[in-house]
């Protein structure tokens, strides 16, 4: 099971869509979680966006978070 968090409202404050909604991978970063595509902090207090959050075993559709988590999967170790 993964995290994945959904940003209702965006850094600045403002709503987020819900067409344009979609469910990120995080990460930690410095003790806190960050969406790995734009590395803006989820955790309350750490960021100003909004979120909602789940633990699933698959769902991230943020297309960008998928490119770097492929990206990652392409290296060699
Ligand atoms: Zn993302």
């Amino acid at each position: 099971m993964q995290t994945v968090v959904k940003q209702l409202v965006n850094e600045d404050g403002e709503v987020v869509p819900v067409d344009e909604q979609v469910w990120h991978a995080v990460r930690d970063f410095a003790g806190d979680n960050a969406l790995v595509c734009t590395g803006e902090y989820t955790s309350f207090g750490s960021g100003h966006g909004t979120y909602e959050s789940k633990k699933m075993h698959t769902g991230i559709t943020c297309k960008d978070c998928r490119a770097v988590i492929s990206a990652f999967h392409k290296l060699k170790l």
